[in-house]
């Protein structure tokens, strides 16, 4: 009875936008007809925020059950690549510059090569505060360039690059030609382009400092597993005049940290304590789950909690 009242109420979500994949072929980008880009319909307040990311849209289940899920803390159980990337990132004289609403986004084009499958750079785009944090410290700023592998398996791989305040004004190039035109695009659904942008600094640091490696989700609906991250170790400077900027269009855009990798979904098991259901700190698949009779009524009885709104 569950099912039915669920895929009814799931069947009439708003389409939901999925900004990480945004301009893969996953998800192509949608221009609008003034020439604008088609508004995020997730965000990051309220019933739109990421505690309800599942209701929003059918496709988004693996915000609420997902166990590999995108961002976490990266612990001491998460591993240094043993290889550096190849990186080609072309320089460009501008690129296109989005507000998406949840984000904002430059398209270009580059090549990561990395445990030797070629990838293609799709777009990267910003969260503030970081959605990651390494060893519980967060950053100010995170960037992630979103690649799909060049074979059309469909693959993503995202280089992650955390930015911290400088305290004697140094910056990172490549941020402050990025945001020349950022007040262009102050209002979400609008567009600009870039100054030129050089990427020989930002490439140099992927290659010579230390990446973490391990695969996650989307931060994003529709939270979709198996992506691989690149996280810096090191951040990169921006100087506070480029990060208020960028803060006062990008406002807050960071999903909360998840659990430890394989562990239960923290929305699942949020919902379990409130139904008075024991779980192992350790959470089943989703289709263990599902064969679990006390637990197949949990689930549908989130789902149905989550999707009245
Ligand atoms: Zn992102």
């Amino acid at each position: 009875m569950f099912y039915s009242t669920i895929s009814i109420l799931v069947g009439i979500a708003a389409f939901v936008d999925a900004s990480c994949m945004h301009a893969t072929s996953k998800l192509q980008r949608r221009v609008t007809p003034e020439g604008g880009v088609e508004v995020s319909t997730f965000g990051y307040t309220d019933l739109i925020g990421p505690l309800n990311w599942a209701a929003l849209d059918a496709e988004n289940s693996a915000c609420t059950t997902g166990t590999v899920q995108s961002p976490i803390n990266i612990d001491e159980t998460i591993p240094i690549t043993s290889e550096a990337p190849i990186i080609n990132f072309p320089s460009v004289e501008s690129a296109e510059f989005e507000n998406l609403g949840s984000t904002v986004e430059v398209i270009v084009n580059g090549t990561t090569q990395f445990a030797g499958v070629d990838f293609e750079l799709k777009q990267f785009h910003f969260h503030t505060p970081s959605e990651h944090r390494i060893h519980e410290e967060y950053y100010p700023l995170e960037m992630h360039m979103v690649h799909e592998a060049a074979d059309g398996s469909g693959a993503v791989a995202v280089l992650a690059i955390v930015f911290d305040l400088s305290t004697d004004g140094s910056t990172t190039d490549l941020l402050t030609r990025v945001t020349e035109h950022l007040d262009e695009i102050a209002t979400p659904g609008t567009v600009t382009e870039t100054a030129a942008l050089d990427f020989e600094e930002l490439a140099h640091h992927l290659t010579t400092t230390p990446l973490f490696q391990y695969t996650g989700s989307l931060t994003t609906p529709p939270c979709a597993e198996g992506i691989t991250f690149l996280l810096t170790e090191e951040p990169l400077p921006i100087d506070v005049a480029t990060y208020n900027a960028l803060k006062s269009v990008i406002k807050f855009n960071s999903r909360f940290t998840q659990n430890k990798l394989g562990n239960g979904n923290l929305l699942l098991l949020e919902n379990n304590l409130q139904l008075g259901i024991e779980t192992n700190a350790i959470h089943p698949s989703l289709a263990e789950a599902h064969e679990d009779p006390v637990m197949d009524a949990a689930l549908a009885l989130m789902s149905a909690i989550a999707a009245v709104h």
